[in-house]
């Protein structure tokens, strides 16, 4: 059984990773501020979560979100403007009105279009296209299966169909909760992207929360960053009743659902917000 750290342990082992500046906390967006919805459509913040957002980036230097949505699909859902936003796994960067799209990705983009198209061809004409729900995030494509009649058998037929037309048409698939992913390369990642945004920016410590299987490449950059330079971070698994091994395995803590994570950022919070009340004491 995966070990849950109680909310207020979490609370300050976060704090004393954010405690070397500049800081960063980055996080994921679907089953981790938000709780999964049946289609992708339906997902929102939990309550609180907007609010401990905002208060959050006043006290941190970089609060970003990084996620599998297209960065405008993520910025509307979360409507903090002032966050950093890391979209289709790494591939799509947007920060205070400046966008920037990986040139892999945008290469790319006629051909997910093209693969989604005959993906969906070829299950329509033997199991149908009942409860799926396919995305063209420009940049990377998504099919949804949670709502399938038989998630088990469609998850099969559609996993055998997405990689044969991936690789025939040079992508490459990664798997999540109910869920293919269809990206241009395996090489540009949530991991690659975090790693690159905190050396560029130099900042001193690192956290990031994700629940799925394409968070790890984002668990992993954190360890390594830690490992190779010395940077004090934090990957924290958000458990849900679907969480891949790979979440639990490579965590440095866990935290159960959603609820918890929304308990932690605002202990988070106050512990920061407690410090600044200090600070101003000592000056006065
Ligand atoms: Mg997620």
């Amino acid at each position: 059984m995966a070990h849950v750290t109680p909310v207020e342990d979490a609370a300050a082992r976060l704090y004393r990773v954010l405690s070397h500046e500049p800081a960063s906390l980055f996080s994921d967006f679907d089953g981790t501020l938000s709780p999964m919805a049946p289609t992708p459509d339906g997902a929102a913040l939990a309550p609180g979560v907007r609010d401990v957002l905002r208060a959050l980036a006043r006290r941190i230097e970089l609060v970003g979100i990084v996620t599998g949505r297209a960065v405008n699909d993520a910025r509307e859902r979360v409507g903090v403007p002032e966050l950093l936003y890391v979209g289709n796994h790494g591939l799509e960067w947007a920060e205070r009105g400046v966008h920037v799209d990986h040139p892999v990705g945008i290469a790319a983009a006629d051909s997910i279009s093209t693969a989604l198209h005959q993906i969906g061809a070829e299950i329509g004409s033997t199991l149908g296209l009942g409860g799926l729900v396919f995305e063209d995030k420009r940049l990377s494509g998504s099919i949804h299966y949670r709502l399938s009649e038989d998630p088990v058998t469609m998850g099969l037929a559609l996993g055998e169909i997405t990689e044969r037309v991936a690789i025939a048409h040079g992508l490459h698939v990664a798997s999540g909760k109910m869920v293919y992913e269809l990206r241009p390369t395996a090489s540009v990642s949530k991991g690659t992207a975090l790693r690159e945004i905190v050396l560029q920016r130099n900042l001193r410590s690192a956290v990031f929360l994700g629940d799925d299987v394409t968070d790890v490449d984002g668990f992993r950059a954190l360890r390594a960053l830690r490992e190779g330079e010395g940077l004090p971070t934090l990957a924290v698994g958000v458990l849900t009743p679907d969480t891949a091994p790979s979440v639990i395995a490579e965590s440095d803590l866990l935290l159960d659902g959603v609820d918890d994570v929304v308990r932690t950022l605002n202990a988070l919070d106050h512990l920061l917000a407690a410090d600044r009340i200090r600070a101003t004491e000592l000056e006065s």
